[in-house]
């Protein structure tokens, strides 16, 4: 039995999941809720840009988790491809300039072309701005999606798959991000949850649930103990294979971006504490 969290120190939002706030206000009303640690998606930093984003962020004292989200390599054009590398090679940048040591990678998929071309293809573009990364001091975590997300968002649907691109790289900023809604469902999670952690491949961890029914794929994510997901089992798991770092609550919901936010954090909080 894993022992349930007893304090805030790991906890990290992520701002999509207060989408209503700018960055602005998710930076002063985590502050004011002693929620130590942030993740910015990346629309987040366009009304500002980047460099006044990382202002804002060092000077409220978070601790910025990650940037969200590179990727999205394959495409049907060698243009498009270029295109793509070019916009993680911004990625990075941003993610110096706010002082983010990761970058999550949602890492595409062209439908015109079979998953494993796709899947080729990521790792030949994750290959190619790995070392820019490492570099930078940025990490990149490649997060496996949900099946349903094959279409066009990932190719890489499964942590097997993830850990399989991983390890093949073999690069030391080329890691996973492990996020609960889309791999809960998988027989083999235990075991490529060990397998990504004896690697030292684990990079960060992202916490929601699984509701039911599910109202919309994309924008109808489950608070901690809404749903089926036994997301202190899954954390159990992640530390059993060595994983620290910070709980990323990432919460799409057009159900609870329409709430007060303020109420909706202290609801997180609660939720970290009883089903995390
Ligand atoms: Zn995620």
């Amino acid at each position: 039995m894993t022992p349930p969290l007893t304090d805030f120190s790991r906890l990290c939002i992520h701002t999509i999941t207060t989408r209503p706030w700018s960055l602005k206000e998710c930076i002063d009303n985590y502050r004011d809720s002693e929620v130590p640690a942030i993740t910015v998606w990346r629309q987040a930093l366009e009304p500002q840009g980047a460099v006044e984003s990382g202002r804002m962020l060092r000077e409220s004292g978070l601790r910025v988790t990650s940037l969200c989200r590179g990727g999205f390599f394959p495409a049907d054009t060698d243009a498009k491809r270029q295109a793509a590398l070019d916009d993680n090679r911004r990625a990075i940048e941003e993610a110096v300039e706010i002082g983010a040591p990761l970058i999550v990678l949602v890492c595409g998929a062209e439908p015109s072309l079979s998953l494993s071309e796709s899947r080729r293809q990521i790792t030949e573009g994750i290959a190619a701005i790995a070392d820019e990364a490492k570099t930078a001091g940025v990490r990149l975590g490649i997060e496996p999606l949900h099946p349903m997300y094959a279409d066009t968002r990932s190719a890489v649907n499964t942590l097997g798959q993830a850990n399989d691109i991983a390890l093949e790289l073999d690069h030391s900023h080329v890691g996973v991000t492990l996020d609960v809604y889309h791999l809960w469902w998988d027989p083999s999670l235990e075991a490529e949850i060990r397998r990504c952690g004896d690697a030292g491949k684990l990079f960060s961890f992202h916490v929601c649930d699984w509701r039911f029914p599910v109202r919309d794929i994309l924008n109808d994510r489950g608070l901690m103990g809404d749903g089926c997901i036994d997301v202190r089992r899954l954390r159990g798991w992640a530390e059993d294979a060595g994983f620290r770092g910070d709980i990323e609550v990432e919460v799409f919901s057009t159900e609870y971006w329409g709430m007060d936010q303020q109420e909706w954090v202290e609801r997180i909080k609660d939720a970290y504490l009883n089903h995390t």
